[in-house]
């Protein structure tokens, strides 16, 4: 049975009027919660930001390929290692597939991160003189870089919102959300995009992984301490 919400913690006036359906069925009941979730979680995490160490392109282009299935936590581990020995792509290209591996082995895959590193480096500097190009169609012909990768560097390093970063974190929210009901990022980040201004896509991405990594566990969420638990259909302590 749907039920309409009208609490009104983190809304502006203007958007009290409207209540909002915790049973999302329509485009509108979807905008309505995703109105509601990106304001409150705005407040909620105002200091939300990629939590990959990084001073330019390269070094964020590098970390996110070290990224994949790795927490961002070993991963910063890992790079200023990494990027003192290889400060630039010039430099990345001409390292041995062994030392490239003996430093990024803990972060897993490392044999395949390795190899995609110094593969990223030659390409870099044979078709964009060692600079990190700025389209999802250069990013992702790079090696190891697939289209979440391509948006990480795109939202974050250039401040370019040309898609939604789509991770373990936003695929579990929006579902839970009742936002969407696709399964594979692309179907997601597809379904997201015309709910959210663009301007917000970057920080969107970092506000859900940011509510997945502190209340929104995989297994037991933490819904009673929830911000968004009046519009969440899958909330766990609601009537
Ligand atoms: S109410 Fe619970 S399931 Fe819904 S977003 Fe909040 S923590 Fe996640």
């Amino acid at each position: 049975m749907a039920r309409n919400m009208t609490k009104t913690h983190g809304q502006k006036p203007s958007q009290r009027a409207a209540p909002v359906s915790r049973s999302p069925k329509t485009k509108a009941d979807k905008l309505a919660i995703a109105n509601v979730v990106l304001e409150r979680l705005k407040a909620e995490y105002p200091d939300a930001h990629c939590e990959l160490d990084y001073r330019n392109p390269f070094e964020l282009l590098c970390a996110t390929i070290l990224s994949a299935q790795c927490t961002d936590v070993r991963v910063n581990m890992v790079t200023p290692a990494l990027f003192a020995r290889y400060p630039t792509a010039d430099a990345l290209r001409l390292a041995t597939q062994e030392d490239v591996e003996e430093i990024v082995r803990s972060t897993g895959f490392y044999r395949a991160k390795a190899k995609s590193l110094i593969g990223m480096g030659n390409m870099l500097v044979d078709r964009y003189g060692g600079d990190v190009p700025r389209t999802i169609a250069e990013l992702i012909a790079l090696p190891g870089v697939g289209r979440k990768t391509a948006n990480v560097i795109l939202g974050n390093a250039f401040d370019i919102n040309e898609g939604i970063v789509v991770d373990t974190h936003v695929q579990r929210l929006v579902r839970r959300l009742g936002l969407t009901r696709e399964a594979d990022p692309i179907g997601i980040e597809q379904a997201l995009m015309p709910l959210f201004p663009r301007a917000d896509w970057a920080l969107l991405s970092h506000l859900l992984i940011w509510h997945g990594r502190r209340r929104c566990f995989a297994r037991k969420p933490d819904c009673a301490g929830c911000v968004v638990k009046s519009v969440c259909p899958a909330c766990e302590v609601c009537d």
